[in-house]
């Protein structure tokens, strides 16, 4: 994570009014992570907590090996003080991301340093094989990093819950209507489990290690299974009443187009989604694999070239939508194609006026993700490292999503 990023959650940290001991913790946390290395007066002075409150949270961290001890630092006259730093083999964090064909792990260490991922093809997405199948994952990544366990982070696609939506078509995973994920997974993993759809997700993950480090307002539109949209907005995650924000896939952009399996005609999902293009090549005789689409766009085979325009043209009517009624910095594009097909889509596009088009830009208008296939993974195990630094964050809080327990297990520090 860049210092930018890490600034970020501390801003973010500051709007906090808690003042509990919890909270300052996690203040102290974070300015370390933030700034590098410090000392306890000048934490004291940033808190505006005493120099002993500071101290005894100092210990605290040190007992659980958070943070390190690197000795006495010289700056001016009389005892250079003590510098204290995170330790970023004091803990990790689990992401796990599921789409409908595969699953991916990835370790994040306290540092924000990604220690490990690995892919496992999956073919049964049914609650009754998956859940325990990540659990077991959680358990084979806890026993190779035998440090504390900070939190674990789940993603699947969404919308959750909706009667009429969830469970319905290829890009969700059925089955799961009505089903509570978190609370299932927190009883197998036997510790709290935030759970986060896709595209949310994906845009945490661009905000810490990708192209939306620098920014506090963005769009991704994410390329999962359907096509998702994550919104940071003032640097939090907009995540809506239900955690279902951002659902553009069963937007409308062609009236009477392409029947839906929602119920309706021409939604956005139908034409700009790694299901539409799968379904396109493989109704041509083609395999739909991610190495084939990277060739057949290498060598311009009119089948995708035809796919990318159109699916260009109705994205093109969902950024104006976005740009007139979020104002963002810019929208990113991201997810699980080719980094040549998202760069191909983007120059498809035929953007008309919006709200974005100033002349005084810094960002273009549309740009591409930088977190490759990995950003929905990535995101996934930042959820608990967001949570833990940032509880204004909240990305626990919402229907089907463990809260306030997973906060309390990750200030009591849930040891592996
Ligand atoms: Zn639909």
């Amino acid at each position: 994570m860049t210092p930018a990023a890490r600034d970020r959650l501390v801003i973010a940290l500051g709007r906090n009014p808690g003042r509990s001991r919890s909270h300052n913790r996690r203040v102290v946390l974070d300015l370390l992570r933030s700034h590098g290395q410090l000392g306890r007066k000048e934490l004291a002075d940033m808190t505006q907590l005493t120099t002993q409150a500071v101290a005894n949270i100092i210990d605290e961290l040190m007992a659980e090996n958070l943070l390190v001890d690197l000795g006495r630092r010289r700056s001016g006259r009389g005892q250079p003080p003590i510098q204290f730093a995170v330790n970023p083999d004091g803990a990790i964090t689990i992401g796990i991301e599921v789409s409908v064909s595969h699953l991916v792990a990835t370790v994040l260490d306290l540092g924000g340093n990604l220690r490990h991922e690995s892919r496992l093809d999956i073919d049964d997405t049914r609650p009754e094989a998956l859940l325990p199948m990540i659990a077991r994952r959680v358990e084979t990544l806890r026993a190779k990093f035998p440090v504390m366990l900070m939190g674990v982070g789940v993603v699947m696609p969404g919308p959750f819950e909706i009667e009429g939506l969830s469970g319905v078509g290829p890009t969700t995973l059925p089955g799961w209507a009505g089903i509570d994920a978190a609370g299932r997974l927190s009883e197998l993993v036997g510790m709290p489990v935030l759970v986060e759809n896709d595209a949310n997700a994906a845009a945490v993950g661009e905000t810490l290690f990708g192209a939306g480090q620098a920014l506090s307002n963005f769009c991704l539109i994410y390329f999962g299974g359907g096509i998702g949209l994550g919104i940071i907005a003032d640097n939090l995650p907009m995540r809506g009443a239900f955690g279902n924000a951002g659902e553009i896939g069963h937007v409308v952009v062609q009236p009477g187009g392409r029947a839906c399996l929602c119920g309706q005609s021409g939604c956005l999902e139908r034409y700009a989604s790694l299901h539409a293009l799968r379904e396109h090549l493989e109704g041509h005789g083609h395999s739909a694999d991610f190495a084939t689409i990277e060739a057949l766009h290498q060598e311009g085979d009119p089948l995708l070239t035809g796919w990318i325009a159109e699916a260009a043209a109705h994205l093109s009517t969902m950024i104006g939508f976005l740009e007139n009624i979020l104002d963002p910095q810019t929208v990113i594009l991201g997810g699980m194609l080719p980094d040549s097909v998202i760069d191909a889509l983007i120059a498809g596009l035929r953007l008309g006026p919006s709200v974005a088009n100033r002349q005084d830009r810094s960002e273009p208008r549309v740009t591409r993700g930088q977190t490759g296939q990995l950003t929905a993974a990535l995101g996934a195990a930042a959820l608990p490292f967001f949570n833990a630094m940032t509880p204004r964050l909240d990305l626990s809080e919402g229907p089907g999503r463990s809260s306030e327990p997973a906060a309390q297990a990750l200030e009591k520090g849930t040891v592996a």
